[in-house]
């Protein structure tokens, strides 16, 4: 056999303990979780609550809010109470306010212990509150927001650094004999966080938060936090992501649930199979295609749907769809699971995709 030196196609997952967010496990054999933040002021509870159910209707599983502010801290147990995902209070210096997230109903905290032993040392009872509650604390290291004990120890955030730092919050907590403890290292470069996160995989076995910190906006952000997740989902590192973006928190998660479905981690519902278009193309391929994605929004059962730009590439392709239309002469052959089922004027392309689909839905919910 020719060996071509290529790795395992997907290599087994790291071992890690699981924590539980609410009723969503995290690390173990629980699959990967998506999640987001609200971008609303916290204690805003109407428009934090409103937010939280576009989320949900998005597919995140897992929210965070922050609490920079008492008024924040104040809001908690109403927006604990009414938000339809696990909540997770993100908190910087102050203790008073983890207390009050543990009190409120907040399925986790996100504290860095070395912040509050600076000023104030409550680890222990921190500890002790969120144990007696059931309550398990990220740990997030951020290079923008590093030690700088270890900036100058290390010259700048390195992924030694990053890990280092990690190791020594959650050391703070295990003093305390608290282990429930989910870990982050972010950082802007996928190549900095890549390595990062593999070092901090071969160093404990706490379940890893994955993260690109300041990723930039959608475009650029989506490249870069889909090139660090894949990367390290396929060595089977990670059990939960957060893509961070410039850009509305109802884009991350669906760039975050994308990557996972392109990982095969996570059951595709919708996947348009389009074609780029080129000299041969007898239709607007881009528009045809955004009009299908729109129309079949949310279709409730996986569907692969082709969208081909002429009869040269289009049919053959259309056939391995469970749906399809390859384009020409001002036509579409419509397919449905390999076989041509009608030929229709192009402006008819897209309603009839949409009533074969419903044909399909129907099946499926009969069968
Ligand atoms: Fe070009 Fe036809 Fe292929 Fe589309 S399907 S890229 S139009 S050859």
């Amino acid at each position: 056999a020719v060996n071509l030196g290529l790795p395992p196609v997907r290599r087994s997952r790291r071992v890690s303990r699981q924590v539980m967010v609410g009723d969503v496990p995290v690390g173990g054999d629980a699959p990967v979780s998506v999640q987001s933040m609200t971008t609303t002021q916290t204690a805003d509870v109407n428009a934090t609550l409103q937010q939280i159910a576009e989320l949900t209707a998005a597919g995140c599983q897992i929210v965070r809010v922050a609490v920079p502010t008492q008024d924040d801290a104040d809001a908690l147990p109403a927006i604990a109470a009414k938000s339809q995902l696990p909540m997770i209070a993100d908190i910087h210096f102050q203790p008073r306010y983890v207390f009050a997230a543990i009190e409120a109903g907040c399925a986790a905290v996100r504290v860095n212990p070395g912040n509050i032993k600076k000023f104030d040392d409550k680890v222990g009872e921190i500890a002790r509150a969120a144990a007696d509650c059931g309550v398990p604390i990220r740990i997030g290291v951020n290079a923008g927001s590093l030690d700088p004990r270890l900036l100058e120890k290390h010259g700048k955030a390195t992924p030694e650094a990053l890990v280092e730092s990690a190791l020594w919050e959650c050391s703070l907590f295990e003093e305390h004999g608290f282990q429930e403890l989910k870990i982050s290292v972010k950082h802007h470069d996928p190549q900095v966080m890549v390595a990062a996160y593999r070092l901090l995989a071969r160093s404990c076995d706490y379940p890893l938060h994955l993260g690109v910190t300041e990723a930039g906006p959608l475009m650029q952000g989506t490249i870069k936090s889909a090139v660090a997740f894949g990367v390290l989902l396929d060595e089977g590192i990670g059990d939960t992501i957060r893509v961070s973006l410039s850009a509305p928190p109802v884009e991350e998660v669906k760039v975050g649930l994308g990557i996972l479905e392109s990982l095969g981690l996570r059951q595709r519902r919708l996947e348009i199979v389009s074609c780029p278009s080129c000299g041969r193309a007898q239709v607007d391929v881009y528009t045809l295609a955004d009009r299908v994605t729109a129309a079949l929004d949310g279709f409730p059962y996986p569907l692969r749907v082709a969208v081909m730009g002429c009869v040269v590439n289009g049919p053959g392709e259309a056939r391995e769809a469970d749906l399809g239309v390859a384009s020409g002469n001002g036509k579409g052959q419509i397919f449905v699971k390999g076989k041509v089922v009608k030929t229709v004027p192009e402006s008819q392309i897209v309603e009839t995709l949409v009533e074969e689909a419903m044909r399909i839905a129907e099946e499926q919910e009969a069968a």
